[in-house]
Protein backbone atom coordinates (compact mmCIF):
# COMPACT_ATOMS: atom_id res chain seq x y z
CA UNK A 1 0.00 0.00 0.00
CA UNK A 2 1.66 3.36 -1.45
CA UNK A 3 0.80 7.02 0.36
CA UNK A 4 0.87 7.72 -2.92
CA UNK A 5 0.59 6.90 -6.60
CA UNK A 6 1.57 9.67 -9.27
CA UNK A 7 0.16 8.54 -13.00
CA UNK A 8 2.68 9.84 -15.36
CA UNK A 9 6.25 10.40 -15.57
CA UNK A 10 6.30 14.07 -16.37
CA UNK A 11 7.50 17.58 -14.99
CA UNK A 12 4.10 17.84 -12.75
CA UNK A 13 4.38 13.89 -11.93
CA UNK A 14 8.09 13.70 -11.12
CA UNK A 15 8.37 16.62 -9.32
CA UNK A 16 5.03 15.86 -6.97
CA UNK A 17 6.47 12.03 -6.59
CA UNK A 18 10.26 13.45 -5.52
CA UNK A 19 9.02 16.18 -3.33
CA UNK A 20 6.62 13.82 -1.32
CA UNK A 21 9.48 10.99 -1.22
CA UNK A 22 11.37 13.81 0.38
CA UNK A 23 8.56 14.39 2.63
CA UNK A 24 9.10 10.82 3.62
CA UNK A 25 5.68 9.46 1.68
CA UNK A 26 6.18 5.91 -0.03
CA UNK A 27 5.50 6.48 -3.46
CA UNK A 28 5.28 4.89 -6.37
CA UNK A 29 5.49 6.80 -10.05
CA UNK A 30 3.87 4.58 -13.20
CA UNK A 31 4.73 6.05 -16.35
CA UNK A 32 3.69 4.31 -19.88
CA UNK A 33 6.40 5.11 -22.13
CA UNK A 34 9.53 3.27 -21.32
CA UNK A 35 10.82 6.49 -20.27
CA UNK A 36 10.40 9.47 -18.28
CA UNK A 37 10.24 13.30 -19.56
CA UNK A 38 9.81 12.02 -23.38
CA UNK A 39 7.62 15.42 -23.62
CA UNK A 40 9.95 17.59 -22.01
CA UNK A 41 13.28 16.24 -24.16
CA UNK A 42 11.59 18.04 -27.47
CA UNK A 43 10.61 21.73 -25.38
CA UNK A 44 12.09 24.73 -26.34
CA UNK A 45 13.37 22.82 -29.66
CA UNK A 46 15.31 20.70 -27.42
CA UNK A 47 16.25 23.21 -25.53
CA UNK A 48 13.82 23.21 -22.37
CA UNK A 49 12.34 27.20 -22.36
CA UNK A 50 11.87 25.74 -18.53
CA UNK A 51 10.31 28.76 -16.71
CA UNK A 52 10.21 32.92 -17.05
CA UNK A 53 12.20 35.44 -15.40
CA UNK A 54 9.09 37.55 -14.77
CA UNK A 55 6.76 38.51 -11.48
CA UNK A 56 3.61 35.90 -10.92
CA UNK A 57 1.67 38.53 -11.57
CA UNK A 58 2.73 38.35 -15.41
CA UNK A 59 2.95 34.53 -15.65
CA UNK A 60 -0.88 35.14 -14.46
CA UNK A 61 -1.49 37.27 -16.95
CA UNK A 62 0.48 35.09 -19.73
CA UNK A 63 -2.40 32.06 -18.66
CA UNK A 64 -5.05 32.83 -20.38
CA UNK A 65 -6.23 29.41 -19.60
CA UNK A 66 -7.63 30.03 -16.03
CA UNK A 67 -4.19 32.07 -14.73
CA UNK A 68 -5.63 32.53 -11.43
CA UNK A 69 -6.40 29.13 -10.11
CA UNK A 70 -2.30 28.82 -10.29
CA UNK A 71 -2.04 31.78 -7.31
CA UNK A 72 -1.56 29.58 -4.55
CA UNK A 73 0.93 26.94 -6.55
CA UNK A 74 3.01 29.74 -8.11
CA UNK A 75 3.38 31.54 -4.88
CA UNK A 76 4.32 28.33 -3.38
CA UNK A 77 6.91 27.01 -5.51
CA UNK A 78 7.69 29.75 -7.62
CA UNK A 79 10.29 30.56 -11.08
CA UNK A 80 12.79 31.50 -8.84
CA UNK A 81 12.56 28.23 -6.44
CA UNK A 82 12.35 26.27 -10.15
CA UNK A 83 15.25 27.81 -11.38
CA UNK A 84 17.58 27.37 -7.70
CA UNK A 85 16.19 23.92 -7.52
CA UNK A 86 17.80 22.84 -10.57
CA UNK A 87 20.92 25.32 -9.56
CA UNK A 88 21.04 22.23 -6.24
CA UNK A 89 20.54 19.74 -8.68
CA UNK A 90 23.61 20.98 -10.97
CA UNK A 91 21.88 22.77 -13.60
CA UNK A 92 22.76 26.53 -14.18
CA UNK A 93 19.97 28.54 -16.14
CA UNK A 94 20.06 31.59 -18.31
CA UNK A 95 17.35 34.32 -19.05
CA UNK A 96 17.00 34.80 -22.73
CA UNK A 97 14.84 37.41 -24.69
CA UNK A 98 11.57 38.13 -23.34
CA UNK A 99 12.61 36.63 -19.82
CA UNK A 100 12.51 32.57 -21.29
CA UNK A 101 14.93 30.59 -19.21
CA UNK A 102 16.91 27.92 -20.51
CA UNK A 103 19.27 25.34 -19.48
CA UNK A 104 22.85 27.13 -20.02
CA UNK A 105 23.82 23.70 -21.46
CA UNK A 106 20.41 24.56 -24.18
CA UNK A 107 20.08 20.76 -23.42
CA UNK A 108 16.65 19.82 -22.67
CA UNK A 109 18.02 16.50 -21.52
CA UNK A 110 20.46 17.82 -18.26
CA UNK A 111 16.46 18.93 -16.62
CA UNK A 112 15.09 15.19 -17.17
CA UNK A 113 18.66 13.57 -16.31
CA UNK A 114 18.62 16.22 -13.55
CA UNK A 115 14.82 15.22 -12.44
CA UNK A 116 15.39 11.42 -12.51
CA UNK A 117 18.58 12.17 -10.46
CA UNK A 118 16.09 13.67 -7.74
CA UNK A 119 13.68 10.94 -7.77
CA UNK A 120 16.70 8.22 -7.93
CA UNK A 121 17.68 10.28 -4.27
CA UNK A 122 14.38 10.35 -2.95
CA UNK A 123 14.27 6.41 -3.33
CA UNK A 124 10.87 6.19 -4.91
CA UNK A 125 9.52 3.84 -6.90
CA UNK A 126 9.14 3.99 -10.44
CA UNK A 127 7.84 1.53 -13.31
CA UNK A 128 7.75 2.07 -16.57
CA UNK A 129 5.48 0.81 -19.53
CA UNK A 130 2.35 1.00 -17.20
CA UNK A 131 -0.68 2.62 -19.24
CA UNK A 132 -3.17 3.67 -16.05
CA UNK A 133 -7.20 3.39 -17.24
CA UNK A 134 -9.01 4.09 -14.60
CA UNK A 135 -9.25 4.94 -10.74
CA UNK A 136 -10.44 2.50 -8.12
CA UNK A 137 -12.61 4.41 -5.71
CA UNK A 138 -14.87 3.55 -2.62
CA UNK A 139 -17.81 5.89 -2.56
CA UNK A 140 -16.41 9.16 -2.67
CA UNK A 141 -12.67 7.96 -1.53
CA UNK A 142 -9.66 6.99 -3.96
CA UNK A 143 -8.25 3.88 -3.37
CA UNK A 144 -5.72 3.06 -6.09
CA UNK A 145 -5.35 2.80 -10.10
CA UNK A 146 -5.98 0.15 -12.53
CA UNK A 147 -3.85 -0.31 -15.50
CA UNK A 148 -4.68 -1.92 -19.28
CA UNK A 149 -3.76 -5.36 -18.40
CA UNK A 150 -6.35 -5.34 -15.52
CA UNK A 151 -3.59 -4.97 -12.57
CA UNK A 152 -4.30 -2.58 -9.86
CA UNK A 153 -1.99 -1.01 -7.69
CA UNK A 154 -3.44 0.15 -4.21
CA UNK A 155 -2.81 3.89 -2.41
CA UNK A 156 -4.29 6.20 -0.13
CA UNK A 157 -3.43 9.05 -2.55
CA UNK A 158 -3.51 9.08 -6.83
CA UNK A 159 -2.18 12.05 -8.47
CA UNK A 160 -3.52 12.23 -12.17
CA UNK A 161 -0.24 13.71 -14.14
CA UNK A 162 -1.08 12.58 -17.45
CA UNK A 163 -0.15 15.65 -19.39
CA UNK A 164 -2.86 16.67 -22.52
CA UNK A 165 -4.03 15.40 -25.60
CA UNK A 166 -1.33 17.41 -27.75
CA UNK A 167 1.80 15.62 -29.32
CA UNK A 168 0.00 12.05 -28.75
CA UNK A 169 3.63 10.92 -29.60
CA UNK A 170 5.07 11.81 -26.50
CA UNK A 171 2.24 10.04 -24.42
CA UNK A 172 0.05 12.65 -23.53
CA UNK A 173 -2.64 11.16 -25.38
CA UNK A 174 -6.14 12.62 -22.74
CA UNK A 175 -5.99 9.43 -20.87
CA UNK A 176 -6.56 11.68 -17.55
CA UNK A 177 -9.84 13.05 -19.24
CA UNK A 178 -12.25 9.28 -19.27
CA UNK A 179 -10.42 8.68 -15.80
CA UNK A 180 -11.50 12.07 -14.10
CA UNK A 181 -14.74 11.69 -16.11
CA UNK A 182 -15.78 8.63 -14.50
CA UNK A 183 -15.41 9.78 -11.18
CA UNK A 184 -17.68 12.77 -11.72
CA UNK A 185 -15.44 15.21 -12.64
CA UNK A 186 -16.49 18.02 -15.35
CA UNK A 187 -13.75 18.26 -18.29
CA UNK A 188 -13.77 21.96 -19.68
CA UNK A 189 -14.09 21.18 -23.85
CA UNK A 190 -10.59 20.34 -24.94
CA UNK A 191 -9.07 22.32 -27.91
CA UNK A 192 -5.61 22.07 -29.85
CA UNK A 193 -3.76 25.23 -28.27
CA UNK A 194 -0.19 26.97 -29.08
CA UNK A 195 -0.75 25.49 -32.94
CA UNK A 196 0.10 26.38 -36.41
CA UNK A 197 -2.78 27.35 -38.61
CA UNK A 198 -3.99 26.09 -42.61
CA UNK A 199 -5.34 28.59 -44.72
CA UNK A 200 -6.91 28.47 -47.87
CA UNK A 201 -5.32 30.71 -50.40
CA UNK A 202 -2.74 29.15 -52.82
CA UNK A 203 0.10 31.84 -52.93
CA UNK A 204 0.49 31.08 -48.98
CA UNK A 205 2.62 28.13 -50.67
CA UNK A 206 4.55 30.37 -52.78
CA UNK A 207 5.51 31.82 -49.25
CA UNK A 208 6.92 28.87 -47.45
CA UNK A 209 9.98 29.55 -45.49
CA UNK A 210 9.31 33.85 -45.76
CA UNK A 211 9.46 35.22 -42.06
CA UNK A 212 8.20 38.66 -40.88
CA UNK A 213 9.39 40.36 -38.31
CA UNK A 214 7.59 43.27 -36.21
CA UNK A 215 4.36 43.05 -38.06
CA UNK A 216 0.38 42.75 -36.17
CA UNK A 217 -1.06 39.89 -36.59
CA UNK A 218 -5.20 40.11 -35.95
CA UNK A 219 -7.74 37.56 -35.76
CA UNK A 220 -11.06 38.36 -36.96
CA UNK A 221 -13.95 36.33 -36.36
CA UNK A 222 -17.17 37.15 -37.88
CA UNK A 223 -16.16 40.46 -39.11
CA UNK A 224 -14.57 41.28 -35.53
CA UNK A 225 -11.39 41.57 -34.08
CA UNK A 226 -11.40 38.98 -31.43
CA UNK A 227 -7.09 39.24 -30.77
CA UNK A 228 -4.03 41.17 -32.61
CA UNK A 229 -0.23 39.80 -31.72
CA UNK A 230 2.85 41.51 -32.67
CA UNK A 231 6.07 40.10 -33.69
CA UNK A 232 6.98 37.36 -36.02
CA UNK A 233 5.23 35.21 -38.01
CA UNK A 234 6.47 32.07 -41.18
CA UNK A 235 4.57 30.73 -43.76
CA UNK A 236 4.65 26.99 -44.02
CA UNK A 237 3.43 24.75 -46.68
CA UNK A 238 0.24 24.61 -45.09
CA UNK A 239 -0.21 27.76 -43.50
CA UNK A 240 1.24 30.20 -41.08
CA UNK A 241 3.34 29.45 -37.64
CA UNK A 242 5.44 31.61 -35.72
CA UNK A 243 5.07 33.15 -31.92
CA UNK A 244 2.31 35.75 -32.59
CA UNK A 245 0.61 33.07 -34.66
CA UNK A 246 0.73 30.05 -32.35
CA UNK A 247 -0.67 32.77 -29.33
CA UNK A 248 -3.31 33.48 -31.75
CA UNK A 249 -4.19 29.76 -32.20
CA UNK A 250 -6.12 29.62 -29.00
CA UNK A 251 -8.85 32.12 -30.03
CA UNK A 252 -8.97 30.01 -33.40
CA UNK A 253 -9.42 26.65 -31.81
CA UNK A 254 -12.21 28.19 -29.98
CA UNK A 255 -13.73 29.57 -32.81
CA UNK A 256 -13.38 26.91 -35.54
CA UNK A 257 -17.20 26.95 -36.38
CA UNK A 258 -17.27 30.93 -37.25
CA UNK A 259 -15.71 32.69 -40.01
CA UNK A 260 -11.85 33.56 -39.62
CA UNK A 261 -9.16 35.54 -41.17
CA UNK A 262 -6.10 36.93 -40.38
CA UNK A 263 -5.72 40.59 -41.07
CA UNK A 264 -1.69 41.26 -41.17
CA UNK A 265 -0.27 44.69 -40.52
CA UNK A 266 3.08 44.99 -42.38
CA UNK A 267 3.98 48.36 -41.22
CA UNK A 268 2.55 48.42 -37.68
CA UNK A 269 5.00 51.12 -36.78
CA UNK A 270 4.02 53.42 -38.74
CA UNK A 271 0.35 55.09 -39.21
CA UNK A 272 -1.71 55.44 -42.41
CA UNK A 273 -0.46 58.80 -43.08
CA UNK A 274 3.69 57.89 -42.42
CA UNK A 275 2.99 54.74 -44.51
CA UNK A 276 1.59 56.99 -47.21
CA UNK A 277 4.16 59.36 -47.06
CA UNK A 278 7.28 56.74 -47.31
CA UNK A 279 5.22 55.21 -50.33
CA UNK A 280 5.25 58.61 -52.45
CA UNK A 281 9.22 58.47 -51.80
CA UNK A 282 9.75 55.41 -52.92
CA UNK A 283 7.34 55.99 -55.94
CA UNK A 284 9.40 58.85 -56.42
CA UNK A 285 12.35 57.24 -56.76
CA UNK A 286 11.50 54.86 -59.08
CA UNK A 287 8.86 56.77 -61.01
CA UNK A 288 10.50 55.64 -64.04
CA UNK A 289 10.84 52.26 -63.32
CA UNK A 290 7.68 49.36 -64.14
CA UNK A 291 5.64 48.80 -60.94
CA UNK A 292 7.28 45.63 -60.81
CA UNK A 293 10.40 46.33 -59.94
CA UNK A 294 9.74 49.20 -57.31
CA UNK A 295 8.53 47.68 -54.06
CA UNK A 296 11.98 45.98 -53.27
CA UNK A 297 12.86 48.56 -50.41
CA UNK A 298 9.12 48.08 -48.67
CA UNK A 299 9.03 43.79 -49.01
CA UNK A 300 11.18 40.83 -48.79
CA UNK A 301 11.85 39.78 -52.30
CA UNK A 302 9.31 36.38 -52.01
CA UNK A 303 6.49 38.78 -50.89
CA UNK A 304 6.54 40.85 -54.12
CA UNK A 305 4.95 39.13 -56.62
CA UNK A 306 2.04 38.09 -53.80
CA UNK A 307 1.43 41.74 -53.84
CA UNK A 308 1.09 42.27 -56.90
CA UNK A 309 -1.12 39.62 -57.63
CA UNK A 310 -3.43 40.75 -55.15
CA UNK A 311 -3.67 44.60 -56.03
CA UNK A 312 -5.67 45.78 -59.64
CA UNK A 313 -2.43 47.59 -60.41
CA UNK A 314 -0.78 46.50 -63.35
CA UNK A 315 3.06 45.04 -62.79
CA UNK A 316 4.38 46.44 -66.26
CA UNK A 317 2.68 50.06 -65.36
CA UNK A 318 5.12 52.74 -64.64
CA UNK A 319 5.46 53.94 -60.96
CA UNK A 320 4.55 57.81 -62.10
CA UNK A 321 0.98 56.52 -64.08
CA UNK A 322 -0.23 54.54 -60.08
CA UNK A 323 -2.98 56.50 -59.90
CA UNK A 324 -3.97 57.92 -56.52
CA UNK A 325 -6.76 54.98 -55.91
CA UNK A 326 -4.27 53.01 -56.84
CA UNK A 327 -2.04 53.81 -53.80
CA UNK A 328 -4.87 53.56 -51.27
CA UNK A 329 -5.31 49.92 -52.35
CA UNK A 330 -1.43 48.88 -51.91
CA UNK A 331 -1.82 50.99 -48.44
CA UNK A 332 -4.61 48.41 -47.53
CA UNK A 333 -3.08 45.57 -48.63
CA UNK A 334 0.12 46.84 -46.52
CA UNK A 335 -2.06 47.26 -43.46
CA UNK A 336 -5.17 44.85 -43.78
CA UNK A 337 -3.16 41.74 -45.53
CA UNK A 338 -5.70 39.16 -45.13
CA UNK A 339 -5.23 35.40 -45.31
CA UNK A 340 -8.27 33.10 -44.89
CA UNK A 341 -7.95 30.52 -41.67
CA UNK A 342 -9.67 26.79 -42.93
CA UNK A 343 -8.30 25.23 -39.18
CA UNK A 344 -5.48 24.61 -37.00
CA UNK A 345 -2.88 21.50 -37.62
CA UNK A 346 -5.36 19.40 -34.66
CA UNK A 347 -3.51 18.10 -31.31
CA UNK A 348 -0.48 16.21 -33.12
CA UNK A 349 0.94 20.02 -33.84
CA UNK A 350 -0.33 21.53 -30.84
CA UNK A 351 2.09 22.70 -28.25
CA UNK A 352 -0.26 22.80 -25.72
CA UNK A 353 -3.81 21.43 -24.85
CA UNK A 354 -6.73 24.34 -23.60
CA UNK A 355 -9.32 23.14 -21.70
CA UNK A 356 -9.46 19.79 -19.20
CA UNK A 357 -10.43 18.91 -15.26
CA UNK A 358 -12.66 21.79 -14.43
CA UNK A 359 -10.71 24.33 -12.18
CA UNK A 360 -13.59 24.72 -10.22
CA UNK A 361 -13.93 20.88 -8.77
CA UNK A 362 -9.72 21.23 -7.92
CA UNK A 363 -8.70 22.72 -4.58
CA UNK A 364 -5.84 25.78 -5.89
CA UNK A 365 -4.06 25.11 -2.47
CA UNK A 366 -3.45 21.75 -2.67
CA UNK A 367 -4.68 19.87 -6.01
CA UNK A 368 -6.85 17.66 -4.54
CA UNK A 369 -10.37 16.68 -6.24
CA UNK A 370 -13.39 18.62 -4.26
CA UNK A 371 -15.18 15.26 -5.37
CA UNK A 372 -13.09 12.41 -4.85
CA UNK A 373 -10.94 12.68 -1.07
CA UNK A 374 -8.04 11.42 -1.88
CA UNK A 375 -7.43 12.11 -5.48
CA UNK A 376 -4.93 14.85 -7.11
CA UNK A 377 -4.50 16.84 -10.92
CA UNK A 378 -1.43 18.54 -11.57
CA UNK A 379 -0.19 19.84 -14.95
CA UNK A 380 -1.89 20.07 -18.15
CA UNK A 381 -4.27 17.61 -17.53
CA UNK A 382 -5.98 20.51 -15.66
CA UNK A 383 -7.99 23.45 -17.96
CA UNK A 384 -5.01 25.65 -17.48
CA UNK A 385 -2.64 26.37 -20.76
CA UNK A 386 -0.27 29.60 -21.34
CA UNK A 387 1.62 31.71 -23.79
CA UNK A 388 5.18 30.31 -24.73
CA UNK A 389 7.71 31.48 -23.22
CA UNK A 390 8.13 28.82 -20.15
CA UNK A 391 5.06 29.41 -18.55
CA UNK A 392 3.27 26.02 -19.19
CA UNK A 393 6.35 23.81 -17.88
CA UNK A 394 6.05 26.03 -15.04
CA UNK A 395 2.44 25.46 -14.11
CA UNK A 396 3.48 21.61 -14.36
CA UNK A 397 6.16 22.05 -11.96
CA UNK A 398 4.35 24.35 -9.36
CA UNK A 399 0.64 22.22 -9.04
CA UNK A 400 3.39 19.10 -9.18
CA UNK A 401 5.12 20.75 -6.02
CA UNK A 402 2.11 21.98 -4.22
CA UNK A 403 1.23 18.12 -4.06
CA UNK A 404 3.85 17.03 -3.11
CA UNK A 405 4.03 18.72 -0.29
CA UNK A 406 0.10 17.95 0.62
CA UNK A 407 -0.23 14.55 0.60
C1 LIG B 1 6.97 20.53 -29.06
C2 LIG B 1 6.67 21.09 -27.70
C3 LIG B 1 7.49 22.06 -27.17
C4 LIG B 1 7.20 22.62 -25.92
N1 LIG B 1 8.07 23.56 -25.42
C5 LIG B 1 7.79 24.09 -24.20
C6 LIG B 1 8.72 25.00 -23.62
O1 LIG B 1 9.82 25.25 -24.13
N2 LIG B 1 8.37 25.59 -22.42
C7 LIG B 1 7.19 25.29 -21.78
O2 LIG B 1 6.93 25.85 -20.73
N3 LIG B 1 6.34 24.37 -22.28
C8 LIG B 1 6.62 23.75 -23.46
N4 LIG B 1 5.77 22.81 -23.96
C9 LIG B 1 4.59 22.41 -23.14
C10 LIG B 1 5.01 21.47 -22.00
O3 LIG B 1 5.86 20.48 -22.51
C11 LIG B 1 3.80 20.81 -21.34
O4 LIG B 1 2.88 21.80 -20.95
C12 LIG B 1 4.24 20.01 -20.11
O5 LIG B 1 5.12 18.96 -20.50
C13 LIG B 1 3.05 19.42 -19.34
O6 LIG B 1 3.55 18.67 -18.28
P1 LIG B 1 2.71 17.47 -17.64
O7 LIG B 1 3.58 16.86 -16.60
O8 LIG B 1 1.38 17.97 -17.24
O9 LIG B 1 2.45 16.46 -18.83
P2 LIG B 1 3.42 15.69 -19.84
O10 LIG B 1 4.74 16.35 -19.95
O11 LIG B 1 2.63 15.49 -21.05
O12 LIG B 1 3.67 14.29 -19.10
C14 LIG B 1 2.63 13.38 -18.91
C15 LIG B 1 3.20 11.99 -18.78
O13 LIG B 1 2.16 11.07 -18.46
C16 LIG B 1 2.32 9.87 -19.20
N5 LIG B 1 1.03 9.23 -19.37
C17 LIG B 1 -0.01 9.64 -20.16
N6 LIG B 1 -1.05 8.80 -20.05
C18 LIG B 1 -0.67 7.85 -19.17
C19 LIG B 1 -1.32 6.69 -18.66
N7 LIG B 1 -2.55 6.36 -19.04
N8 LIG B 1 -0.66 5.90 -17.78
C20 LIG B 1 0.61 6.22 -17.42
N9 LIG B 1 1.27 7.30 -17.86
C21 LIG B 1 0.65 8.11 -18.73
C22 LIG B 1 2.91 10.36 -20.52
O14 LIG B 1 3.56 9.31 -21.20
C23 LIG B 1 3.83 11.47 -20.09
O15 LIG B 1 5.13 11.01 -19.83
C24 LIG B 1 6.06 22.20 -25.18
C25 LIG B 1 5.25 21.20 -25.70
C26 LIG B 1 5.55 20.63 -26.95
C27 LIG B 1 4.66 19.55 -27.48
Amino acid sequence: MYDLIVVGGGPAGMMAAGVAAQRGKKVLLLEKNAQLGKKMLITGKGRCNLTNDCEIEDFIKNFPGNGKFLYSALYSFSNWQLMDFFSRLGVKTKVERGGRVFPVSDSAKDIVEALKSFIEKEGLEVRLKISIESLITEGEIVKGVKDRDGNAYKGAKVLIAVGGKSYPTTGSSGDGYSMAKEVGHNIEAIKAALVPLNTKEGWVKDLQGLQLKNVEASLIVDGKKETSQFGEMLFTHFGVSGPIILSISREVSYNLDKNTYLSINLKPALSREQLDNRLQRDFEKYSRKQFKNSLNDLFPNKLIPVIIKLSSIDSEKEVHQITREEREELLNLMTDFRITITGTRGFREAIVTAGGVDVKEVNPSTMESKLVEGLYFAGEVLDIDAYTGGYNLQGAFSTGYLVGINV
